[in-house]
């Protein structure tokens, strides 16, 4: 490609711009000599910045320096009233979404039902219409909203963000991202769920130690996300992670993806349910027929791991296959990506600390290279608001990137 000066002029402009904008988010309040200093670029090129931020009303002067000799400089700050921007975690049972000012603090969070998935475009038209109503409630105009992130279990297709295929909801080429822009004026951007999270967890547990990570979710699905320094890595077509879909029983049952002995099919809080469903339907005692009333089809997987806390046999043997199998793919995926830290996220894990040991045992037992490698098996944050929270975050730093910030 021909070099083009004026596109990479624009380029260094808007670089120098984002990064005054993250030295006003992150170091804020701040004068414009402090923030030249930091960011590494002249004073004449911050004020200039600076001057287009307050037109825009990006930023706010919060008064005069207090120390040195001479003028006091303008201390600047972002302003927090203008401009906010969305994160929605639409799980199969629960919407939740955030809300974030300019400099990404959260200022409120809700939680509803989401209802049945069919038929796809009134799902996804009253998705869109809670997250409005939300918005409304918060007194913010649309205008005011620069962007919303929505984090969608499933393979996403990269850039179009349309659903290739969600098997929790039974979605197969819906145009996700298409029809939540519909009658939306600000950007709207689609994301695999567990990238999502993955790109929350690893920023709300960050290390200066930490380069690569495996981020694992188990939940009612499996699926896995990798993050690189502060940057996800999304593969060539946006569908990286598909831990949960790599065969780890050939023998095993079919898995809604149409393989058979996926990890997902026979460890995820689905699979858990189901295994136990169908042994106390056949009058198997244990502990978790009494946790069900006698109502086999209604044992989640929360019954089986309260059973397995209280010693029940049964239960335990349900958990403790889930963890070996659930070790064998991490021991999988870490043998080729050879990340520091592996971060174990999702629902599984708020069931006490007993289930990540013997994930961590089984995983210690398949590894390739057992000694020399110096690898952090840890929990995640276990906050429930997490991968929306990571929608939000993915869907500003993709708008930094792609220079279609209205700001
Ligand atoms: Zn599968």
């Amino acid at each position: 490609m021909a070099y083009d000066k004026k596109l990479y002029q624009a380029q260094i402009a808007q670089t120098n711009k984002y990064n005054v904008f993250r030295c006003l988010v992150r170091e804020g309040p701040i004068n414009r000599a402090a923030i030249a200093r930091r960011v590494d670029i002249s004073i004449p090129t911050v004020m200039a910045i600076v001057d287009d931020f307050f037109e825009k009303k990006v930023i706010r002067s919060v008064g005069k320096g207090e120390f040195g000799v001479g003028k006091q400089p303008e201390i600047l700050a972002i302003n927090t009233d203008q401009f906010f921007y969305a994160g929605v975690d639409i799980g199969r049972s629960t919407l939740r979404v955030v809300v974030n000012n300019l400099a990404g603090g959260e200022i409120a969070s809700m939680k509803e039902p989401t209802g049945d998935p069919f038929p796809e475009k009134e799902f996804i038209s009253h998705v869109k219409k809670l997250m409005l109503r939300f918005i409304k409630k918060l007194k913010i105009e649309l205008n005011q909203v620069l962007g919303a992130g929505f984090a969608m279990p499933g393979l996403i297709e990269g850039g179009t963000g349309k659903v290739i295929m969600a098997p929790d909801f039974g979605w197969k080429g819906t145009p996700l991202q298409d029809w939540l822009q519909e009658g939306i004026p600000c950007p709207v951007l689609v994301k695999n769920s567990t990238q999502a999270l993955a790109v929350n967890e690893s920023s709300a547990l960050w290390t200066d130690e930490i380069h690569t990570t495996l981020c694992v979710n188990l939940g009612y699905g499996i699926g896995a996300a990798i993050i690189t320094g502060e940057n996800l890595y999304e593969g060539t077509g946006g569908i990286s992670g598909e831990l949960g879909h790599c065969v780890v029983d050939r023998d095993g049952p079919l898995c809604k993806c149409g393989n058979t002995g996926c990890l997902e099919a026979v460890a995820s809080g689905e699979a858990i349910a189901r295994q136990a469903q169908t042994i106390i339907a056949h009058h198997a005692r244990s502990k978790i027929a009494e946790l069900c009333g006698g109502d086999a089809a209604g044992i989640d997987a929360k019954m089986v791991f309260e059973a397995a806390e209280a010693g029940d046999s049964l239960a335990l043997k349900i958990v403790n296959s889930a963890a070996e199998n659930i070790g064998i793919g991490i021991s999988m995926a870490v043998n080729i990506l050879d990340p520091d830290r592996v971060l174990l996220c999702g629902g599984l894990m708020r069931n006490g600390p007993a289930f990540l040991d013997r994930i961590k045992a089984s995983m210690e037992e398949h590894l390739a290279a057992k000694t020399g490698r110096s690898l952090v098996l840890q929990a995640g944050t276990r906050d429930e608001y997490s991968t929306a929270r990571g929608a939000s975050r993915v869907l500003m730093n993709t708008l930094w990137a792609r220079r279609t910030l209205p700001i």
